[in-house]
């Protein structure tokens, strides 16, 4: 049996960084109490940003990419975990600044980890992936807001991206009413199959933001950031909570205080990366009782390893729909 294994490396240049193939070897990996073989990956927004340098996303050189895997623990130090254990991982630095999911074995530490849910496989769980957990803890942000389904339609952003697919089906399995905010209009019929009972173009949500608008949302879920983050506080009903973790749009939010202060909006902050692991716990129980397995399947697309580099300019570029994994070689 060989003892390397396939993996991606992005190396610094002159000029920014470069992206490889490479042959690893478990020496070559970095510190930790817990091997991991990795059974598959996934690509996320921000694996798109390590893997093509867009962002300086990579802070150490050179560098495994990926910012979650799921897979069996190969060996530990951890009395938490022993061979055999089914294991997941999302963020915590791991594809910035420590080896991550693109190589077919990882070494990190325990804290890391969270076991496998029963009735998760590890395709499925990166079918979910960090976009999807991420979901999740938007929609336990608006949960604990004590946001119902009688307050009112959830408004979400992004929807036929990864965190957007998945926030529209879980929030229209716990019964909400979802209105689904896309850029392509041909995604409609995928978006009202995750639950969406309404969908928006997202040329509504392009320009400037007034301070306040017409009550039209209970809460919303948004990827975006940006003109969009800004139209969607302004429309927020009183009371109501808007549950922000991404940027797609943009890092900005040219907005006012007007919709906090006069109507009382919360706009919560979704940060995955460093989440407590009774945060993760929950997310993921969520996700398995919530979201349909079927409907993870029809979101979910499987890629080869050696495509990689091409998709992560893709999903930059807006053009993904709903989730990819990629098993390791
Ligand atoms: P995807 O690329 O899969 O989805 C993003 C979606 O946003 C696109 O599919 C598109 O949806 C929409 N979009 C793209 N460009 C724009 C734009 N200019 N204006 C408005 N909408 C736009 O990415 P993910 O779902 O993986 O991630 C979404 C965001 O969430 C990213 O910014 C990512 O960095 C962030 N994120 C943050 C995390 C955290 O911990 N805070 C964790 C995970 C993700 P459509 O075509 O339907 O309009």
């Amino acid at each position: 049996m060989s003892d390397t294994f396939a993996a991606y490396l992005v190396e610094k240049t002159d000029d920014g960084q470069s992206l490889r193939r490479a042959e690893l070897r478990l020496d070559d990996l970095m510190e930790g109490d817990v091997t991991v073989d990795v059974e598959w990956s996934t690509l996320n927004y921000k694996d798109g940003l390590a893997l093509t340098g867009a962002s300086p996303v990579v802070r150490r050189f050179p560098l495994v990419p990926g910012i979650d895997f799921a897979g069996t623990v190969e060996a530990s130090a951890d009395p938490r975990y022993k061979p055999g254990d089914k294991v997941v991982l999302n963020g915590w630095g791991v594809g910035e600044a420590h080896h991550g999911g693109y190589a077919g074995k990882a070494r990190v530490s325990g804290d890391w980890l969270v076991p496998l849910p029963e009735g998760l496989s590890t395709r499925q769980a990166m079918a979910v992936g960090t976009a999807g957990y991420t979901a999740m803890l938007c929609v336990m942000a608006l949960q604990d807001h004590g946001l119902q389904p009688a307050d009112g339609d959830i408004l979400v952003t992004g929807a036929a991206g990864g965190v957007g697919s998945i926030a529209t089906a879980i929030l229209a399995n716990l019964g909400h009413r979802v209105v689904a905010v896309t850029g392509r209009p041909e995604q409609e019929e995928f978006l009202r199959s995750l639950g969406a009972s309404d969908i928006a173009p997202r040329s509504d949500f392009a320009d400037k933001a007034r301070p306040l608008g017409k009550e039209l949302w209970a809460g919303a879920v948004d990827v975006a950031g940006g003109n969009t983050l800004a139209n969607v506080l302004s429309q927020v009903k009183r009371g109501g909570a808007v549950a922000a973790c991404g940027l797609a749009e943009s890092m900005s939010l040219p907005t006012s205080v007007a919709p906090f202060i006069l109507r009382g909006v919360a706009l919560y902050g979704i940060d995955s990366v460093m989440a407590s692991f009774e945060k993760r716990q929950r997310a993921w129980e969520g996700i398995v009782q919530h979201l349909d397995a079927g409907l993870l399947e029809s979101l979910t697309t499987e890629v080869d390893f050696a495509d990689l580099p091409a998709l992560g300019e893709q999903i930059l570029k807006g053009q993904v729909r709903g989730r990819l994994v990629v098993q390791l070689p």
